[in-house]
């Protein structure tokens, strides 16, 4: 396991975090390791974003649908009360207010909005939890497309609340039975769907993974919490750039967006991983959904099934921007255990009035815990993306109470 300093030196600015190397590359990570018909097609959405991304119609269409639809900007609450109790200044970044309740749907408009301009009447998406799914199926029931959603066969059992609102918002979802039964063989099966889907239908990835131009393209949407916290901070923070910048990491999308707005500052950047999650802190070179990045792997190279109480957590490898932020030095990845993270969530309810998803709690576990042993000194500023709410984990929580 590799360990990871904290800084010593100046932090490196504004070396990354712009567009990715030829061929989506990220340093030695990313790439497009996809069957033949699909490098096609990720050519062309490659084409077509580039396109759009450049397009102020575009750019003006997706933020009018954020700001009427889903409700952004999203506010930056300074919590006061934790804030005292552990020495820091910490300033959330409030995801959990958006439409559908998580970040998700910053990335799911983007890509709907681009479905759409590429002719395309159908949205393929895979998911965990079902929140990214909740998101596709609203985003396609908004634009007037159809919406096939792939699900683990153990996840759907687990998460009905969310396969009825996919259902309700007009979604197909389609249970998948092959391996483990949960995100990892979902995925997979999803991409193998699109293979013969290509000519109608976009595939909407739900993370900064897969194949390029997944990672930089579904970063470039989640940049939207980086670039207002960036200015909601200039505003509010006595530093005006915050000392850290810290946020939670399953495949890698609302850490990405977020760092986004600070790659250029002096800020540290730390991304936390569930402990049995941790493709950034303790994952090895491999390639899985057409992508070159770190894995979590076994002794013969087979990709092992993550394990965290955090549905969005729970996916055995990284984007792979993440895999080389962490070798160029320019973000940290920690790992956080699930009790910490419960233990943050109700913290973090007691005192600021505020139920987060069980993954943005695995974020707040490390301030709290970086506040204790000073890994984050006394005074410190602390900008982090609280990136959903904890309804869909009322079942878990309710364990502990
Ligand atoms: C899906 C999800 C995550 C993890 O996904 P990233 O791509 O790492 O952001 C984190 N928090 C919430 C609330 C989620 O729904």
């Amino acid at each position: 396991m590799q360990v990871v300093p904290p800084w010593r030196e100046p932090v490196p600015r504004d070396r990354t975090m712009g567009e990715p190397r030829a061929r989506g590359r990220f340093g030695e990570y990313g790439g497009r390791y996809a069957p033949e018909s699909l490098v096609e097609a990720c050519r062309q959405v490659d084409e077509a974003f580039r396109e759009a991304w450049a397009d102020p119609g575009f750019r003006g269409d997706l933020a009018r649908l954020l700001a009427v639809h889903a409700g952004r900007p999203t506010p930056l609450t300074p919590a006061r009360r934790l804030s005292d109790a552990l020495g820091v200044e910490l300033y959330l970044k409030r995801e959990d207010l958006t439409h559908t309740g998580s970040h998700k749907i910053n990335n799911v408009l983007g890509q709907a909005l681009l479905a759409t301009r590429m002719g395309r009447r159908r949205l393929i998406a895979e998911t965990g939890a079902g929140q990214h799914g909740v998101a596709t199926a609203t985003a396609a029931a908004l634009l007037g497309l159809e919406a096939t959603v792939f699900m683990g066969e153990r996840d759907i059992e687990r998460q009905a609340l969310n396969v009825f609102r996919m259902r309700m918002l007009g979604a197909e979802v389609v249970p998948v039975t092959t391996g483990s039964r949960t995100l990892k063989d979902a995925t997979s099966e999803a991409m193998r769907h699109w293979v013969g889907a290509t000519g109608d239908s976009h595939y909407c990835i739900g993370s900064v993974v897969g194949p390029d131009p997944y990672p930089w393209m579904v970063r470039e949407f989640q940049r939207v919490i980086g670039d207002e916290a960036r200015a909601q901070c200039a505003a509010e923070l006595r530093t005006g750039v915050p000392d850290h910048v810290v946020a939670c990491v399953g495949g890698g999308s609302n850490a990405a967006g977020t760092f986004a707005g600070f790659a250029d500052t002096s800020a540290r950047l730390v991304g936390v991983e569930a402990e049995g999650g941790a493709g950034a802190a303790r994952g090895r070179l491999g390639v899985l959904h057409g992508c070159r990045s770190l894995f979590l792997q076994d002794d013969d190279g087979q990709i092992t099934q993550a394990h965290s109480i955090a549905a969005g957590l729970d996916y055995p490898g990284v984007g792979p921007e993440h895999a080389h932020l962490r070798d160029l030095g320019r973000a940290r990845y920690v790992t956080v255990s699930d009790d910490e993270a419960l233990g943050a969530a109700v913290r973090l309810a007691r005192a600021e009035g505020i139920v987060p998803a069980l993954e943005s709690a695995h974020a707040l576990a490390w301030v709290i815990r970086a506040a204790g042993d000073g890994d984050l000194p006394a005074g410190s500023t602390v900008l982090m993306t609280l990136s959903g709410r904890g309804d869909k984990d009322v079942s878990t929580f309710k364990e502990l109470l």
